[in-house]
């Protein structure tokens, strides 16, 4: 599978010079199965560049998988924009969590409504199917896929894909059930039996895409915000034997120099484990 990444921000689209390398577009990652098949998660901002590319590439009865891993507005706002969605003769699948009574499809309809949007839900040219997803596996599109509740203030999927021998992890917004225990080794196996979850949910991936937000150091002030400190993500490929983590979700404030001093400061924390990941940022 490859993956592409067109968006990567967290909370807020942030374009402008203090953003060019690392993006301002909130959370869109495309991923192309060896079949051809489609897949994309989440509808950020990134997703407008995503649909622009793809009807320039002028193909005709596009098919494809969306999955929208929670309703915050980083995750919807680029779904009126994503211009395949308008095409008669496309077809889309479009997954969400839908648990907690508001239903996919209303949720982003409630976005579409006139007094936000000037066209309707119903407007879309496309066949568009929506399925509400709770946590288990199921088949997407060549993979077998996996989802996980979340740590975060909205019913919130975590994702995992396996398909011809690779994985790839997509887990956006995330907070630690608990940092302990604290002064330990970098990698050590959490304490809190939902934090053990995680780690095996995440574990053997190829590519990890985990919310980094924060810093052990600015964490405190955002306790229940729902985002993860990167030195947690670190731990958590560490004791996963992830290959490559992918920190995502970045925070607004956070412009390129510092993304670099943070990635640096993440691969110094990580020398010396047992297990080393490829650490960068999306
Ligand atoms: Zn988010
Ligand atoms: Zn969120």
């Amino acid at each position: 599978m490859r993956v592409r990444f067109w968006g990567v921000r967290g909370s807020l689209a942030k374009p402008g010079p203090t953003t060019l390398r690392y993006g301002g577009n909130t959370p869109c990652i495309q991923v192309v199965m060896d079949d051809g098949t489609l897949n994309i998660f989440d509808c950020g901002t990134g997703v407008h560049g995503l649909g622009q590319e793809l009807m320039a590439s002028g193909k005709k009865n596009m098919k494809g998988n969306i999955l929208i891993t929670h309703t915050h507005w980083d995750h919807i706002q680029g779904f009126p924009f994503f211009v395949p969605l308008f095409i008669p003769g496309n077809e889309w699948d479009i997954y969400g969590p839908g648990g907690m009574g508001n239903q996919l499809n209303t949720t982003l309809s409630g976005q579409m409504s006139y007094s936000y949007f000037p066209i309707h839900l119903e407007a879309l040219g496309a066949t568009v199917r929506f399925s509400n997803l709770g946590e288990g596996t199921f088949p997407l599109g060549g993979a077998k896929a996996s989802l996980r509740y979340t740590n975060h203030p909205s019913l919130t999927l975590a994702s995992r894909l396996d398909s011809g021998g690779a994985s790839l992890v997509y887990i956006p917004d995330h907070e630690p059930h608990s940092l302990h225990p604290l002064d330990a080794p970098p990698g050590t196996i959490p304490i809190h039996h939902e934090d053990r979850s995680h780690v095996n949910f995440l574990s053997g991936a190829d590519l990890l895409v985990h919310d980094a937000m924060y810093t052990l150091e600015e964490y405190p002030s955002k306790l229940g915000w729902g985002h993860s400190p990167f030195q947690k993500v670190v731990d958590y490929a560490i004791a996963g034997e992830v290959k490559r983590p992918a920190f995502f979700h970045h925070d607004p404030m956070r412009d390129d120099d510092a993304m670099d001093k943070l990635v640096e400061e993440a691969r110094r924390y990580a020398e010396g484990a047992d297990h080393v990941p490829e650490i960068f940022a999306a």
